[in-house]
């Protein structure tokens, strides 16, 4: 009998470990995915609960502000969140929260909590974790405004906006239909007369590219870290702008010059087939990875204007050959093999001639680039910029700081080019522009310094 009570307590004890033991089991694991530091007016909590092995028994999503929980999302009430099952053993909650969900939400510090459980030991014990993120509410709107006047764009073309955006650590900007133009700050502005030292004015260099409609809606934008957004018409005047036709003949003594050079540097295309097959890869694809890469050294600009107002140098005494947006038909063997637009100006004088800065800048990129052959791309800084293509010999290297006018290389042939010429563009943003705009010192005086005169004023 003594024996038998033993036995009993033994296994008592056996199954009281057992159960003791399930219950410090881990607990599902918690991961607060949204917001990531900042709830606006608006905002989206997303949570993913996993829990091995096992369903969830229950959760509950709470919102806690000023020592109030709110409950938001549980699994008995799961209410407006959506819950989708990740797998066997995920699940992933995602719950609209604002002003309309929280009632109370203040501007300041609060907190999500997130518990878990799910169940261990057949269902007869359950084991529970917690989770909890800090984040910031903010529900004061940037304020954005325009200060610059009379706002005048050709396709192709480019413009300058100055405008005011609050507070002046937000992100701003000029939407031109889906491209965007980043604001600097305008005490990057060097030039002569201009000198604004209010941290919430900023200068937006914007384009409309050649390609979009020309009454392609604009407006400066501000938005906060909690995705308060704000926006600010302004007056402007769009102009459409004809671009000329031109047939470019190809033949094989071109072709055999061209393709092969270009392919020697290029790692991005590997075109197979006869020589006018693999042109006809380099001048579309390998056009179109160029022009990405190209437009990715607008992320490194200065946030300064390193050209001090000046007018671009206008390569005077060249012949132009082709001018911006040229839309060029290419006939091989009497048949038209290709259509491409050609957005830049090409510009000739004797071979070899010196190839000058067009303005005070920072070399991007010195080497060969596919189609634009030995190049170079030099830095204005606010997203402005200039591409030098075709080049014999390079003379100056990445990161050099290069003075207007200065002697950066020879011209040549490399790359897609029929003869000895300059291939010259101006980018705004990344987006190539029309560079007769920057050559003209009545447009920079009234689009540029006019402006930032005003604003220095005001
Ligand atoms: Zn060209």
């Amino acid at each position: 009998m003594r024996y038998l009570l033993g036995l009993i307590v033994i296994a008592l004890l056996a199954a009281g470990g057992v159960y003791v033991y399930a219950g410090r089991l881990a607990g599902p694991a918690i991961e607060i995915a949204k917001p990531v530091k900042y709830v606006g007016q608006t905002g989206t909590i997303e949570v993913a609960i996993t829990a091995p092995g096992a369903k969830l028994s229950a959760f509950q999503v709470t919102f806690e502000q000023n020592g109030k929980q709110t409950p938001l999302a549980s699994l008995a009430k799961p209410g407006k969140a959506e819950i989708k099952q990740e797998g066997a053993d995920r699940v992933r909650i995602t719950q609209a929260i604002g002003r309309d969900v929280l009632t109370d939400l203040k501007s300041g510090p609060a907190k999500i909590v997130v518990t878990a459980e799910r169940p261990v030991l057949y269902g007869l014990r359950k084991t529970q974790a917690t989770a909890s993120h800090d984040v910031t509410v903010r529900l004061e709107k940037p304020t954005v405004a325009v200060i610059s006047t009379k706002h005048y764009i050709n396709l192709g073309g480019s413009e300058m906006v100055v405008y005011r955006a609050t507070p002046a650590d937000v992100e701003s900007g000029v939407q031109v239909g889906d491209l965007t133009y980043p604001g600097f700050p305008a005490s990057g502005a060097k030039v002569e007369g201009v000198h604004i030292t209010d941290p919430a004015i900023k200068i937006a260099f914007i384009a409309l590219r050649w390609d979009q409609d020309v009454n392609t809606p604009m407006h400066a934008y501000a938005k906060d870290e909690a995705g308060n957004t704000a926006r600010a018409d302004f007056d402007h005047l769009s102009f459409p702008k004809p671009f000329k036709k031109s047939r470019i003949p190809l033949d094989d003594k071109f072709l055999d010059r061209v393709v092969p050079q270009i392919l020697e540097t290029t790692q991005e295309v590997n075109p197979q087939g006869s020589n006018l097959e693999k042109f006809l890869v380099l001048n579309g694809e390998l056009r179109q990875k160029n022009a990405q890469t190209i437009a990715n050294y607008s992320k490194q600009t200065a946030p300064e204007i390193l050209w001090g107002g000046a007018v671009f140098h206008p390569f005077t005494n060249t012949a132009v050959e082709a001018a911006f947006a040229d839309q060029r038909t290419y006939i091989y063997d009497g048949k038209e093999v290709d259509r491409q637009t050609h957005l830049g100006f090409d510009l000739a004088r004797v071979v070899n001639s010196p190839v000058l800065a067009a303005n005070r800048g920072k070399v991007m990129h010195a080497g060969p680039l596919g189609i634009y052959g030995n190049c170079v791309i030099l830095d204005h800084g606010m997203g402005v910029q200039s591409l030098y293509g075709h080049l014999s010999s390079i003379a100056v290297k990445v990161g050099d700081m290069v003075e207007k006018e200065q002697e950066m290389g020879r011209s040549g042939m490399t790359g897609l080019a029929g003869g000895d010429h300059l291939h010259f563009t101006m980018l705004v943003n990344g987006v190539m522009v029309n560079p007769v705009e920057w050559w003209d010192a009545h447009w920079i005086q009234d689009r540029i310094v006019r402006k930032l005169r005003e604003a220095s004023s005001s």
